[in-house]
C-alpha cells in the first residue's frame, strides 16, 4: 500500500530520517500507511488490485476481504493505520464513540483506537485518563485550566502497547513514535492545546463536546500500559481484542509463517528488514512498509530480521 503524508505543527522528519519515506517539506506528524479515509487514501502497489485506491479495491474485490456483513462493507475500509513522528507534545484530546459521533458528527465514526510505541526518550510519559472524580469536577477543572491537577501521566518506554477507548482524554508528547491502528475516522475533540499558535491564531478547541463525551471516573492509567517488547519471536502475540479490531506484535527472527485467515489482515513493518513470500511471489520488506493479506489462501513466511505490527477485523 501506498501512504500519505500529514503536515502538522508537532510533526518533524523522523518519518524521512528513520523509515526512509519520501515526504514532502516541513514538519511532518503523520504517515498514513494503510487508508481509504477520503482524501487521504493508500494506493495498491502491486497484486490483483494493482493500481486501485483502497476504497475502490474493497469495493470491487470483496473476495480478498473475506466473508463480511453486508453493512459492514458498506461503510467502507474500516481502519486507518498511522505511523506517527511527534516532534513536539500534541494537543490533549478526546474521541467519541460511534453513536455520539453518528448524532452529532454527520453519522461519521467514532475512534477508538490504539498505540505501540516504537521509540520514546527515557522517562516519557504519555497523557492518559484524568483525576476528576465526576463530570461536574471535570467541567471544573477546565475551566479553571488546572491542568496539571486534571490531566494523568503515564511512564512509557519502547515496546508499549495502549488501548484508547472513546471517552479516554490523551495526549502523544515530545520524542514518541508510535503505530497506531484506529477506526476510519478523523473526529477528534480537542480540550488543551497548550496555548499554541498555528499561523498566529490558537487551533480551535471542543470543551462542551469533550465534556459530553469524557469517560468519568476514567481506569487505573498502570492497567492501560501494556509492555509488549519481549514476546517471543516468529511467534504472532495478541495485544488487544477489542469489538473492532484485533492487534498482534510479531517479531521474526529467521523464518515464521503465517497461517490463513478467514478475514483479511493488515500488517506494517515497525522494524527490521526482509521478504514476504506468497504464492510463489517474494515481496521485499523494509520499515515501514504496510500490506494487505487476503482472507483464506495459502499460508505465506516471513524471512529475515524483522518486526511486525498486524491488525485483522473484529466483527
Ligand atoms: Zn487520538
Amino acid at each position: 500500500m501506498t501512504p500519505c503524508f500529514e503536515k502538522r505543527i508537532w510533526g518533524g522528519r523522523r518519518l524521512a530520517t528513520e523509515f526512509g519515506f519520501d515526504i514532502p517539506d516541513g514538519s511532518i506528524g503523520e504517515c498514513w500507511a494503510v487508508s481509504a479515509y477520503p482524501g487521504h487514501e493508500s494506493e495498491v502497489l502491486n497484486g490483483s488490485g494493482k493500481g486501485l485506491r483502497l476504497s475502490e479495491f474493497w469495493e470491487r474485490e470483496p473476495g480478498f476481504f473475506g466473508a463480511l456483513p453486508d453493512s459492514y462493507v458498506k461503510a467502507g475500509y474500516p481502519f486507518i493505520t498511522k505511523i506517527i513522528d511527534a516532534r513536539d507534545d500534541l494537543s490533549i484530546q478526546v474521541h467519541p464513540d460511534d453513536a455520539y459521533a453518528a448524532a452529532h458528527e454527520n453519522g461519521a465514526r467514532g475512534k477508538t483506537e490504539c498505540w505501540y510505541i516504537l521509540d520514546c526518550p527515557a522517562g516519557a510519559t504519555l497523557v492518559l485518563g484524568h483525576n476528576a472524580a465526576t463530570r461536574a469536577q471535570f467541567a471544573d477543572m477546565v475551566r479553571e485550566h488546572r491542568w496539571n491537577e486534571l490531566l494523568r501521566r503515564v511512564p512509557v518506554r519502547k515496546g508499549d502497547f495502549i488501548q484508547l477507548e472513546p471517552g479516554t482524554i490523551h495526549a502523544i508528547t515530545a520524542g514518541v513514535m508510535l503505530l497506531e491502528t484506529q477506526q476510519s475516522s478523523d473526529v477528534t475533540y480537542r480540550l488543551y492545546d497548550y496555548d499554541r499558535l498555528e499561523d498566529g491564531k490558537p487551533r480551535q478547541l471542543h470543551l462542551s463536546q469533550s465534556i459530553d463525551v469524557v469517560t468519568v471516573p476514567e481506569k487505573d492509567g498502570d492497567s492501560m500500559v501494556k509492555h509488549m517488547a519481549d514476546t517471543p519471536v516468529n511467534v504472532a502475540t495478541e495485544m488487544v481484542t477489542c469489538r473492532f479490531y484485533s492487534t498482534y506484535r510479531l517479531p521474526v527472527q529467521g523464518t515464521a509463517v503465517l497461517g490463513s485467515s478467514e478475514l483479511f489482515r493488515i500488517a506494517t513493518v515497525t522494524g527490521g528488514s526482509g521478504t514476504l513470500t506468497a504464492d510463489g511471489t517474494v515481496y521485499s520488506l523494509e520499515r515501514g512498509a504496510s500490506f494487505l493479506l487476503p482472507a483464506g489462501g495459502a499460508d505465506c513466511t516471513l524471512r529475515g530480521s524483522l518486526e511486525l505490527i498486524l491488525g485483522r477485523p473484529v466483527l
